[in-house]
């Protein structure tokens, strides 16, 4: 199977999966969306009520910010991939639950191993919390973890959620700053100056 069809085998698993939670009928799945041999995957929470109208992450207020963050960087949409802890939508968007997360959590790491990218980048706490279970977002966010995952080493980029910056002018100062040091981690050559180098062992 080429990756293409991998990503598409787990859409489909997750739509047969009778025990995830939150998921009355398949096309509740909204799946990861993008470019499969992108070197940099973006990760936030749920989905909201667009993408569960579109079955496509990012695509509602906070998707559209995100595009403008994109291509405050020349780094078209197109070339990266974006998913979700959750692929779903919670009831009144609420925070996801701790079980939740659980469930859909071996997808998330599904679709890291087809794409295996070199930098990922958390949008928000959850995601954050995926690789850097102790960090708090206000004193790390923009900052590059070099973290082994799943035996591989990845540069984490946690930054703030779209949602939070749209909601306060001073998260969108460091958001819009945060995105501009992204092209330098992308640069080969920038991982071998992580700020810190988290084992598997301290994540879970
Ligand atoms: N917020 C998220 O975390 N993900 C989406 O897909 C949309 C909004």
């Amino acid at each position: 199977m080429n990756k293409k069809e991998e990503l598409l085998k787990i859409k489909e698993d997750m739509e047969n999966d009778k025990n995830l939670p939150l998921v009355s009928k398949p096309e509740d799945i909204i799946p990861g969306d993008g470019n499969c041999d992108s070197e940099i995957v973006f990760i936030g929470e749920a989905g909201g009520y667009h993408e569960m109208v579109q079955r496509k992450p990012f695509v509602g207020n906070a998707g559209i910010l995100l595009n403008k963050l994109l291509s405050s960087i020349n780094l078209p949409r197109e070339n990266v991939y974006i998913t979700n802890m959750i692929k779903t939508r919670p009831p009144e968007n609420r925070d996801p639950l701790p079980e939740e997360l659980e469930a859909y959590s071996r997808y998330l790491d599904r679709e890291l191993e087809v794409i295996c990218p070199r930098v990922v980048v958390t949008l928000g706490r959850f995601s954050m919390a995926k690789f850097l279970p102790n960090a708090r977002i206000s004193g790390v966010h923009g900052r590059k973890f070099e973290v082994n995952w799943n035996g591989k080493n990845i540069l984490v980029v946690p930054m703030y959620h779209p949602a939070a910056a749209l909601r306060n002018g001073a998260v969108m100062n460091e958001i819009k700053n945060d995105f501009l040091k992204l092209p330098d981690y992308l640069k080969k050559e920038e991982k071998k100056e992580p700020e810190a180098v988290i084992e598997q062992s301290e994540l879970f």
